[in-house]
């Protein structure tokens, strides 16, 4: 990895420029594909809206307010009202993620070739497997060593006996702050834009930050090239001699696309869907020590479920703590004593992504199965917190009891009727069910390449970077062989 940082971050000027490629997005998708496109020597420019990033000194609220999209505040439309979490800087969503590496799963590939065979020579899984080792070694993916499971992940690891193990990270230097949704303050962290855009900027791409781009240029049903607009309001056209790559994330891809009423065809939109457990252990679990995501299980894949250790901003652990008055306030106090474990359920659901004027409006009702899972997962984590030593697990389920301090008790979370508001969710992980053609353009728009989740025919199940990355691998490597 090399931090050379050389990005253009903003313009006081119009600029009117063209390459072999513009990329839009600075996240898993656009950086890999620079990488790649520059890495064969062609042209290509970078357009990012957000900022670069910068480590955040305070706590979760000035991470909302810096980095993410809409301040974190977008909900889904529906009964659930699902906290829609994205990145927007340089790095996109990758500089305050986790950088758990999750390889993507061989039998997902293959259902995919089940439901559509076309996916068989669009990704050969070969070609997959090829790239998906070399960007484990350019990231540096390395198994979480004990000195940094810290006490929650011990928790964790004593929760789920003989299923929890070490997450696999991009984060070879890591000392264990804890802080990697508040932009890595060692520069430990392998974000994207420390491990592909750095090599891609090398290679000689340019990459502009706070330029957000509004439009794409389509003339005779081909992409010739992008409109944006710089923070500053001055303007920009970049013309693309060969192809204009999409990497918005899946939520942003397909509302540009809606908003130039650009037709979009396929199943629809999938994710995870994330909650949250707490807990008040007997000693001390946050600020001594261990990364954000130490532990995990796959042992309930089967079921849809995910689950992990997660140390959260103190903000957002403090949203957490039950009670009103005194007991808010004596739980409070002690807030280091408070840990975290999260669950990623595979929704079965399938929404829509609509354009606003300036942003995106999400459709997403989940299944009942779906509300089901999540109070199974739920269930899961609070037994596993108990045997893991917390004192009271707060299972932040509406109809549970907030703080449980038995296993009996916690037998009636899974009883409850599956309805819409029980608990606080949230989804960081989207899948678009875009229909592409051979070279991942949109149907009918020559060389308009959508490089991001938005071309998954579903959800995978798993933490998806790495495979995002895999992904846009082929999809650049492809254009950049032609
Ligand atoms: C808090 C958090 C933690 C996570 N942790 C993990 C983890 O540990 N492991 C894992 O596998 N996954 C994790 N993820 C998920 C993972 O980061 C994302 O799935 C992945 O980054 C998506 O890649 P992407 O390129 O599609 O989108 P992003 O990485 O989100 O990048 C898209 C970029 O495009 C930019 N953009 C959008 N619209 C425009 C526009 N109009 N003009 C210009 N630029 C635009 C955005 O600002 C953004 O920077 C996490 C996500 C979050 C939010
Ligand atoms: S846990 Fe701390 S040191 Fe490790 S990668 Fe995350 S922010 Fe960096």
């Amino acid at each position: 990895m090399v931090a050379n940082q050389s990005w253009i971050d903003g313009s006081s000027v119009d600029v009117d420029e063209s390459a072999d490629f513009i990329v839009i997005g600075s996240g898993a998708a656009g950086a890999t594909c620079a990488r790649w496109l520059a890495g064969a020597g062609h042209s290509v420019i970078v357009l990012e809206e957000g900022p670069s990033a910068q480590v955040t000194r305070g706590d979760g609220y000035e991470l909302t307010t810096k980095l993410l999209r809409d301040g974190g505040g977008q909900t889904t439309r529906g009964a659930d009202a699902i906290e829609l979490i994205q990145g927007r800087c340089i790095g996109g969503s990758t500089t305050i993620g986790n950088a758990v590496h999750s390889p993507f799963p061989e039998r997902e590939w293959r259902a995919w070739v089940q439901q559509d065979v076309r996916w068989a020579h669009r990704l050969p899984w070969d070609a997959l497997a090829q790239v998906r080792d070399i960007l484990d070694a350019e990231q540096a993916v390395v198994k979480t060593p004990p000195e940094l499971w810290g006490p929650l992940g011990q928790a964790f690891l004593a929760g789920f006996p003989g299923q929890a193990a070490p997450t696999w990270r991009s984060a070879p230097n890591c000392q264990g702050s804890g802080r990697c949704m508040q932009v890595c303050p060692l520069g430990a962290k392998g974000s994207v834009d420390r491990t592909m855009l750095d090599t891609a900027v090398l290679a000689g791409a340019r990459v502009y930050a706070q330029c957000r781009v509004d439009r794409v240029i389509v003339s005779a049903g081909k992409a010739t090239g992008v409109v944006g607009t710089f923070s500053s309001g001055k303007k920009g056209t970049w013309m693309a001699k060969r192809a204009v790559f999409l990497a918005l994330g899946t939520l942003q891809t397909v509302a540009l696309l809606a908003r130039q009423g650009l037709v979009v065809r396929g199943p629809g939109l999938q994710m995870h869907v994330q909650a949250w457990v707490a807990g008040l252990f007997p000693g001390v679990v946050d600020g001594v020590g261990g990364t954000s995501v130490a532990m995990e299980t796959h042992a309930f894949r089967d079921e849809g479920l995910e689950l992990q250790s997660i140390r959260l901003p103190k903000a957002m652990r403090a949203r957490l703590v039950p009670g009103v008055g005194p007991a808010l306030v004596d739980r409070l106090a002690v807030q280091n004593r408070v840990g975290s474990f999260s669950l990623s359920m595979r929704a079965k659901a399938r929404g829509r992504v609509a354009a606003t004027r300036d942003g995106s409006a999400v459709h997403y009702d989940l299944l009942p199965e779906d509300r089901k899972s999540l109070l199974r997962g739920v269930s899961l984590l609070s037994e596993a917190m108990l045997r893991g030593g917390a004192l009271e697990v707060w299972p932040q389920v509406h109809g549970a009891p907030c703080a449980v301090t038995s296993h009996k008790q916690l037998h009636a979370i899974e009883q409850l009727s599956p309805d819409p508001g029980r608990m606080w969710l949230t989804a960081t992980h989207f899948f678009g069910g875009v229909d592409v053609d051979d070279w991942f353009a949109l149907p009918g728009i020559s060389n308009l390449v959508l490089a991001d989740s938005s071309v998954f025919p579903q959800s995978i199940g798993v933490q998806p970077r790495a495979a995002i990355q895999t992904v846009a691998s082929v999809i650049a490597g492809r254009w950049a062989s032609v």
